[in-house]
């Protein structure tokens, strides 16, 4: 397919932004990424830091564009904000997000292209995106494997009450009853997925050789009965049956209007007494302090994940703390499940397929494409 109609067929599906561009010198590129420090000093493959830049400034700057990178991101002077008013291209991360609300979309009046440095755009608003015809798209399947990695890992410390024991260790003790009380086998166990998509389906698929009970999942969106048949999952329609039949819930949908703080005390109380709690999806689909206050009565035996409502997380967060009534529960730690250094080659390369994508007017892989121009690509993001 020659150029012209690579992007003719792109923009009848809405995807690219422009013909072919003529003039592509010049552009502002702005990157919102999180301060690496030492580490990324001494460690270049944490290309997702503000010291090694997702290894494009000098790929853009050789094309005479002007790229800025900061990790201040918070109020109207800050870096980010400043710099939004002007540029085209705004690449951000999930793990430290500049957040584009309404309010910043409404200033950006140069921005034309959001690029999410991995998977999970809720930071940005959608809703204003696409009545502003800001394209958003991320690096699709980019961590996901990192991430259901990590959802099996926080299964197995819950469950098998990884953590106390682990403490006691360093902590100088010994007293194996101690934990053991409090541990058990995922092997009979029946585990549950909100969200069946490339995370949630790879989760279920880790999960078959554990002979769990049963693994359920709770999607909008069913699996091709092939999928379904090929991990042995079952369906089932109502959220709240759906975590009654559970001893492990693991959330993997995306944040939005019909996710946002979608386990609060009212689900809860549906959960088996005493099941465990996974989120690597995003903190703000839980609510913090019910689940917290389930955690210590011991409704949930446990709660891990890696995502906050709000990151980086106040000390005085309570998912930092809380612990259930013998002393463990709490699988908590920063948001690194989806940035691991595999990730971190995979997404860098992807921002930079992306962004290459835009300024020579060529198609965008549609998987990436969240909000084309003027519309939700993805079925994702709720039912509309
Ligand atoms: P995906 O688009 O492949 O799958 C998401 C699935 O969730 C879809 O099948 C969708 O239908 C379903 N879903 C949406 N709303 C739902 C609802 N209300 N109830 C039940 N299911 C619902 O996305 P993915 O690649 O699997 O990623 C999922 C999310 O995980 C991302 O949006 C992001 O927020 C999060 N994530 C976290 C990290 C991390 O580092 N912790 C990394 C990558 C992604």
């Amino acid at each position: 397919m020659s150029l012209l109609n690579a992007s003719a067929a792109a923009l009848k599906r809405g995807l690219a932004s422009s013909a072919p561009r003529t003039y592509n010198r010049g552009l502002k590129v702005l990157a919102v990424l999180y301060k690496g420090g030492e580490a990324a000093k001494q460690e270049p493959r944490l290309l997702g830091t503000i010291e090694n830049q997702l290894g494009i400034r000098s790929w853009l700057e050789s094309q005479g564009h002007e790229f800025i990178v900061t990790d201040d991101k918070e109020g109207p002077n800050s870096v980010f904000q400043q710099h939004l008013k002007d540029a085209e291209i705004l690449i951000t991360t999930p793990f430290h997000p500049g957040y584009l609300t309404r309010d910043l979309v409404e200033k950006a009046k140069n921005l034309k292209l959001c690029v999410t440095a991995g998977v999970g755009s809720d930071h940005i608003d959608l809703n204003a995106a696409v009545e502003k015809k800001i394209q958003v798209l991320e690096v699709t399947g980019s961590n996901v494997v990192s991430v259901a990695e990590h959802v099996v890992m926080d299964i197995l410390l819950l469950v098998r009450n990884f953590v106390p024991a682990h403490e006691q260790i360093t902590r100088g003790d010994w007293q194996v009853s101690d934990v053991a009380r409090n541990a058990y086998d995922l092997e009979g166990k029946v585990v549950g997925t909100i969200g069946a998509g490339r995370i949630g389906y790879r989760v279920l698929e880790r999960l078959v050789p554990f002979n769990t009970k049963e693994l359920l999942y709770y999607d909008y969106n069913p699996l091709p009965a092939e999928a379904e048949a090929k991990v042995g999952a079952r369906r089932v329609e109502d959220l709240k049956e759906f975590v009654s039949q559970c001893d492990v819930v693991t959330v993997n949908a995306p944040l939005h209007e019909g996710t946002r703080n979608l386990i609060n005390a009212d689900l809860l109380q549906h959960f088996k007494k005493g099941a465990w709690l996974v989120n690597t999806a995003r903190g703000a689909i839980c609510n913090a302090e019910d689940v917290a206050a389930a955690v210590k009565s011991g409704q949930l035996n446990g709660y891990a994940g890696d995502v906050w409502n709000v990151q980086p997380a106040p000390k005085e967060h309570p998912w930092r703390y809380m612990q259930n009534p013998l002393g463990g529960g709490n699988g908590m730690t920063p948001h690194y499940s989806g940035t691991t250094l595999d990730a971190q080659a995979r997404y860098a390369a992807g921002t930079r397929q992306i962004i290459e994508n835009y300024l020579q007017g060529k198609p965008q892989e549609p998987a990436n494409v969240i909000v084309g121009v003027g519309k939700y690509e993805t079925k994702a993001y709720g039912q509309r």
